[in-house]
């Protein structure tokens, strides 16, 4: 990658806007301002108002609003400038053009101001990465766990780490070199407490961690009921749209439709499934493409955080339960039981809670998908269930699959290092331990991940 040139880049939305904001780094970013503007002096970090123009033509381009932060004290460590300027096509289109002809400039490429960032040691890679979860957060929740990220709350934790597997490897290294001198004779019976409550740390930071990875990618929540419980119509109900095509004939969802929700600040990903039909019908119909349907959605309702019985009150409830349950994929404690069609009986004749006992799951609603009735409750138990998945400690927790392998990698050879019979076998483990945790924060051995990293950025950030 090249830094020497200085970048630039709009890097609000593009269209039309009250207001677009073009940002610019690198070495020439203040000369180029200068020539832009026919002014030389810009006070740090202040708001200036200027004439913008062409600097071949003199033609004025916009007044507009810009902005010099002199390096270090940038975003990217370097020489940055901001223009704010009117939200028009033309105007933005000449000031990128315009900047495309000053000395040393380049358009950025995605994600390139950040990478610039964490090469000036301005982020880790943690941060820079919750400055694209704040960017793609859509809920408040989801907001608020890529801001304590941003601000550092996984680098503190996985930097206390390293610091104590570097201080526990140093002690053994001390030990390797000068072994025939007076350092403490079994130093590896020394630090095997310290790498067991790393140990223990790093199993509780995994299993804790299920929770935060969910709410930045969204929660699960599968729908599985017979054909013509309603499942389509609970969907579009939800959804307010027709999603799923609702049909009076069974069968008519054959894959899986998804429906994203804000609830209450939960993301949440409703899937509407294949109908389950006895699987014994399916397979005399011979219908290979509805019973493949039909595995996939026990398959994903077995991993889903929400799992909806669906059930229709104007048939037989258990016969209809014990067709779903053939496909075994009902886990009690993340399952509600909701019964559709109240608008066409009296639910009191249901016998409910006997229903619940021997099904045993424990969390019910009644709903008419249809009437859109029922659905307070309803949203109310799904919420109750998220909010019951929470884990109960505040401590940081990682959201991302790069986190997760390297900190199981970093257990791994923690676990190895602390059952080695020799000095020298432990402290290898411990040093590819260590690499695994600063490769989360990027620290150590990184240059492998970056491009992956920054990849996922678009221009301008
Ligand atoms: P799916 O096969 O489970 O997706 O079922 P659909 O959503 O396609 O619905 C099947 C039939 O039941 C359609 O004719 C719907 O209009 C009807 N239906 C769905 N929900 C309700 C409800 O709450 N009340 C009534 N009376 N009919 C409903």
């Amino acid at each position: 990658m090249d830094y020497e040139s200085t970048i630039y880049a709009l890097s609000s939305a593009t269209g039309k806007a009250g207001v677009s904001v073009l940002r610019v780094s690198g070495s020439e970013a203040l000369s180029s301002l200068q020539k832009i503007s026919n002014r030389s002096n810009f006070q740090p970090r202040k708001a200036h108002l200027v004439t913008l123009k062409n600097p071949h033509t003199q033609q004025p381009m916009d007044e507009a609003l810009v902005l010099y932060f002199p390096a270090p004290h940038s975003f990217t460590g370097e020489e940055c400038v901001e223009y704010h300027v009117h939200g028009g096509l033309a105007i933005v289109e000449e000031l990128l053009a315009v900047l495309q002809q000053q000395a040393h400039h380049r358009l950025a490429q995605a994600g390139e101001f950040t990478r610039r960032a964490f090469e000036n040691n301005k982020l880790d890679l943690t941060e820079a990465e919750a400055i694209a979860d704040l960017i793609d957060a859509e809920t408040s929740l989801q907001r608020d766990q890529a801001f304590a990220q941003y601000q550092g709350s996984l680098f503190d934790l996985y930097k206390a780490w390293v610091d104590e597997i570097a201080h526990i490897l140093a002690l053994m290294e001390a030990d390797l070199d000068f072994s025939d001198q007076d350092l403490p004779e079994d130093i590896l019976l020394k630090v095997k407490p310290d790498i067991c409550d790393l140990v223990t740390s790093m199993e509780q930071h995994l299993e804790q961690s299920h929770f935060a990875e969910r709410l930045r990618a969204g929660f699960e929540m599968v729908i599985m009921g017979v054909p013509n419980a309603g499942k389509s119509t609970l969907l579009n109900a939800l959804a307010w749209r027709e999603a799923a095509i609702v049909s009076p004939l069974a069968g008519t969802t054959r894959d899986m439709i998804e429906v994203d929700l804000n609830l209450k600040g939960y993301p949440l990903k409703i899937i509407d499934t294949a109908g389950i039909r006895s699987l014994e019908s399916a397979i005399e119909a011979q219908n290979s493409i509805e019973k493949i349907g039909m595995e996939r959605a026990a398959a994903r309702a077995k991993d889903a955080d929400i799992q909806i019985l669906l059930l229709d009150s104007t048939h037989d409830l258990m016969q209809q339960f014990l067709i779903l349950n053939e496909t075994q994929f009902l886990d009690p404690k993340k399952a509600i039981l909701l019964i559709n069609k109240c608008d066409k009986i009296d639910t009191k004749s249901l016998k409910i809670n006997d229903l619940l006992e021997s099904m045993g799951i424990n969390r019910v609603a009644q709903i008419s998908a249809m009437e859109r009735i029922g659905f307070d409750d309803f949203l109310q138990q799904i919420f109750d269930l998220l909010e019951q998945q929470k884990p109960t400690s505040r401590k940081p927790a990682l959201t991302r699959l790069r986190h997760r392998h390297a900190v199981e990698k970093a257990l791994s050879c923690l676990v190895r290092a602390n059952q080695a019979l020799l000095p020298e076998l432990a402290a290898e483990d411990l040093r590819l331990s260590l690499r695994a945790i600063g490769s989360i924060t990027g620290k150590v051995d990184v240059e492998d991940i970056l491009d992956k990293i920054f990849r996922d950025f678009c221009i301008g950030k």
